[in-house]
């Protein structure tokens, strides 16, 4: 646990919850948290060689299954973060529902993430995995809703976008496993609780798992984001501010 502590140290990585796993500092490490080989090469086909302080320490908290409130820098590799944590878990493409729904205040930010994830996915050579990206009103039309529900696992959206099609009944989140709230703090703010609300609610998973990501959180949302999370491990990088 020395060398543990060690490592949080050196890269500025605190954390807070039960049972915290420790950090990896090489993406090799992560088949010792059963990522499969195919995926660990994928990420260096990506051209990362060495994990950010947040992938290190998120990474492993995801891939043990645990809830994560995850507070890092702008363009310090959330998105890979939470990405290589959600394919991994999911295995392989079922598409049988989404079972990972990936949530973004813009459709720029959106935009960026699906590109990111489904990037990621592709290099796996891992036949079949589409990652999704409902962002555009105009993108999506009723005849694709017969065959939208089972032709994808992973799902990046704004939030009104998705309330929308909830509504319709035209998407059904009854498959969700994880949902990732990425730039939290502006999703959980007054001005979109409600639809984080019903989004949350559209969730009928029993074993569903709630991760936030953001470069800030304030108390108050991290205080929301506290009663729908089970026993968060919470991760956040930089220099303490006491
Ligand atoms: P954040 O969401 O924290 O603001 P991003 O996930 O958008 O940051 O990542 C910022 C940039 O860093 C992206 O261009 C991404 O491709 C790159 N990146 C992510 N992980 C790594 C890594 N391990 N090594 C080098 N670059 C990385
Ligand atoms: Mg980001």
């Amino acid at each position: 646990t020395d060398d543990i502590n060690l490592i949080r140290q050196e890269n500025l990585i605190n954390v807070s919850g039960e049972d915290v796993p420790p950090p990896i500092t090489e993406f090799s490490q992560l088949s010792e948290y059963n990522v499969k080989q195919t995926l660990i090469n994928a990420v260096g086909k990506c051209g990362y060689t060495q994990p950010t302080p947040i992938q290190m320490q998120a990474t492993t908290a995801m891939l043990k299954g645990r809830e994560v409130i995850g507070i890092a820098p702008t363009g310090s590799g959330k998105t890979m973060a939470f990405g290589i944590s959600l394919l991994s878990n999911l295995r392989q493409p079922k598409k049988n529902g989404f079972r990972a729904v990936i949530i973004s205040p813009t459709r720029e930010l959106a935009t960026q993430i699906h590109r990111e994830i489904n990037g990621l996915a592709e290099k796996t050579n891992q036949k079949g995995w589409k990652v999704c990206l409902l962002a555009k009103a105009a993108q999506f039309v009723p005849e694709m809703a017969r065959s939208f529900n089972t032709k994808y696992d992973i799902l990046v959206t704004t939030p009104l976008r998705l309330v929308h099609m909830v509504s319709t009944g035209d998407l059904q989140l009854s498959s969700v496993e994880w949902i990732i709230f990425d730039e939290a703090d502006q999703l959980f703010d007054a001005s979109f609780v409600k639809q984080v609300d019903d989004i949350l609610g559209a969730c009928t998973s029993g074993s569903l798992k709630v991760c936030l990501f953001s470069a800030t959180l304030s108390n108050e949302v991290e205080h929301i984001a506290r009663t729908v999370q089970k026993n968060p491990v919470k991760i956040n990088i930089g220099a303490v501010n006491t």
